[in-house]
């Protein structure tokens, strides 16, 4: 019985923690790349209440709820563990991404929070000052990789070292 409850309680964190892998790859490969027309308001405004770019979100919950109902349907509940990760992960990005990164709804911007959340404000920035299409950086939303998401001081060192090689030349 425990070991049902493990299995479930991984499906939970694997569905968590695998939808932020998703969301990068979907993030890097589509939403800055054929699907920028539905990402695209996002950061630029378009002045209208809904963004366009939050059918992405409604996409993602529509999976997770097919996964439910395939475990109503099997009665295998490993289904909906994913699902419930799932879940976890999209009420956590409307907490960080929308109210506290981006200040939507609750405006949750100007309080006080920990270094980790801001460094994930840092990163999620300079994915937005930095948004070329193909060229663009930082492709993450609730988890900081260092090595792979850069913060401002990475950017300096690899200015600094460029305009070095510059001189070199
Ligand atoms: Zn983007
Ligand atoms: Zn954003």
């Amino acid at each position: 019985m425990i070991i049902q409850y493990l299995y479930y309680a991984a499906g939970i964190v694997s569905g968590l923690i695998g939808m932020e892998f998703i969301a990068r790859l979907t993030h890097k490969y589509l939403m800055h790349g054929i699907l920028w027309p539905i990402h695209k308001d996002h950061h630029i405004p378009s002045g209208r209440r809904f963004q366009r770019n939050n059918l992405f979100a409604l996409f993602f919950a529509f999976i997770s709820m097919s996964l439910f109902i395939a475990s109503f349907e099997t009665k295998d509940f490993i289904y909906m563990s994913f699902g419930i990760g799932m879940l976890f992960y999209g009420i956590l990005y409307l907490i960080i991404h929308d109210m506290i990164i981006h200040n939507y709804y609750l405006h949750l911007r100007n309080r006080k929070h920990s270094r980790y959340i801001n460094k994930l404000i840092e990163v999620h920035e300079l994915h937005h000052i930095n948004d070329g299409r193909g060229k663009g950086m930082n492709w993450g939303f609730l988890l900081y990789i260092p090595g792979i998401d850069k913060t401002r001081v990475d950017l300096e060192r690899i200015n600094s070292k460029k305009n070095l090689d510059t001189l070199k030349q």
